[in-house]
């Protein structure tokens, strides 16, 4: 049995309902934290190991909602490139890495993860079997995904929309085979979970046939929304309707469904979607590397839709996320105060532990899982402080993260990471791009091809 004492550590605690900085000694047993008690006599805890936490914060382990760990391969080029990304790029790359290059991203996209105090991620892409064992070694809490799609995704950027239910079968049979394979592996820290691409690409037919699957299996699921401009048109051209009522038509929407982006929703999609109780996975950051996300914010924050964040593509850096959040939903008013650093603080916690129905994460209190990330208070960036919440929000970085835990196990200690080689990790990483650069290239696919520094 793993017993370990955090002591003299700061904590944010949930005790009053909303994230709140007290000081405590954490006791983790096994997977669990089994008390918090403020002050210690000589005996207490004396089979515990200590680790001394003196002017470190101990927060809940970030939790991404929405990320595609093998688009790390696409960092630090799309970016800087106009087109359709998804279909011109995203869906190229997630078929021309092989399998053990994919391995290899999702293997620095959790390193990442774990050095920006993630604690979980969720992940839909495609081949998922491929790279689930290298994202599950590294300690990480995942919710995992096949994207299904049953138009032919790989040809939309050349030809338009072809829809085949063989192609969406080969999904459908890879969900059901990850399922059986991951659904609950490593002491349930591994689930899988649902996901549809888009409203453009998955027919009525495979909505349904992913709704059944999920209710089958008690899954929640996901589906990005609204993302972009040709997903919009298809949808208008073939239904006569937006995405969200069309999703609506085919009851996809609910509480158990993690809506990705919403970038076109209307005022009275935002509405349908509230009541619904639909959760907006947003990802502010990589939505607006071509300027700020013009989603329709305040329709949202009016009508009290749940929130939850994500990362998306090509950076697994939560406090970017958050920070971009703050901005882009405070710039809903005009300029304003509104939303705190608490509650944003919220989306990435306890929302988020909400929204993938786990009440076992997303809060610090006896009884939860050990899935923590620790900051240094003794670092720039969190002095002066005086509320060190409003400085982890507008100031924080990934660089002021020590410590992940996931489970009552460290996977970076100190600094340095315990689940891997991370010199071993970023050359893999790094070779696994520049070969899907080359095959981008010799393919000749009429799109434009990154500028790259000199060897
Ligand atoms: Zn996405």
């Amino acid at each position: 049995m793993t017993r370990l004492l955090l002591k003299n550590a700061r904590i944010v605690s949930h005790d009053s309902g909303t994230p709140e900085i007290r000081a405590a000694h954490v006791a983790i047993e096994d997977d669990r934290i089994v008390a918090l008690p403020e002050t210690l006599t000589g005996t207490d805890f004396a089979d515990f190991e200590p680790v001394d936490m003196t002017g470190r914060l101990v927060s809940p382990g970030l939790i991404n909602a929405h990320t595609h760990a093998v688009l790390l391969a696409l960092r630090g080029t799309i970016e800087d490139i106009e087109g359709n990304l998804v279909y011109q790029y995203m869906v190229p790359a997630s078929y021309l890495l092989d399998p053990a290059e994919r391995a290899a991203i999702a293997k620095l996209a959790c390193a990442e993860a774990i050095r920006s105090g993630t604690t979980t991620m969720v992940d839909p892409l495609r081949h998922v079997a491929d790279y689930a064992p290298a994202m599950i070694e590294t300690g990480m809490r995942l919710w995992l995904a096949e994207s299904c799609a049953d138009a032919v995704t790989t040809e939309v950027a050349g030809g338009g929309y072809r829809f085949d239910r063989a192609f969406g079968e080969t999904f459908l049979d890879r969900t059901r085979a990850l399922i059986d394979r991951f659904h609950g592996a490593e002491n349930d820290r591994v689930r899988v979970m649902i996901a549809a691409h888009g409203p453009d690409n998955c027919s009525p037919w495979m909505l349904g046939q992913l709704t059944d699957m999920a209710r089958q299996h008690g899954l929640r699921r996901t589906v990005h929304l609204s993302q972009i401009i040709s997903e919009k048109e298809q949808v208008e051209k073939l239904h006569g309707c937006t995405s969200t009522e069309y999703l609506d038509r085919n009851d996809f929407l609910g509480e158990d469904l993690l809506a990705v982006h919403w970038t076109f929703c209307t005022e009275s999609d935002v509405a349908r979607l509230a009541e619904t109780g639909t959760w907006l996975a947003h990802c502010p950051a990589s939505m607006s590397a071509k300027g700020p996300h013009p989603l329709p914010m305040k329709a949202i924050l009016d009508h009290g839709v749940k929130i939850v964040l994500g990362t998306d593509n090509m950076t697994e850096d939560m406090f970017h996320a958050m920070k971009m959040a703050m901005t882009l939903h405070r710039g809903a008013f005009g300029r304003s105060v509104s939303p705190a650093p608490q509650t944003v603080f919220d989306y990435v916690t306890v929302n988020a532990a909400r929204a993938l129905d786990h009440p076992g994460i997303g809060r610090i209190a006896p009884g939860m899982k050990a899935d923590l990330a620790v900051f240094n208070l003794m670092a720039p960036a969190m002095t002066p402080r005086v509320s060190a919440i409003s400085n982890l929000l507008h100031y924080g970085h990934p660089g002021l993260v020590t410590d992940t835990m996931v489970d009552g196990r460290f996977l970076m200690r100190d600094g340095q990471l315990t689940t891997m080689d991370e010199t071993e990790v970023l050359a893999a990483g790094q070779s696994a791009t520049e070969s899907l650069w080359h095959k981008f290239a010799a393919e000749d696919r009429g799109v434009p091809l990154p500028a790259t520094d000199p060897a």
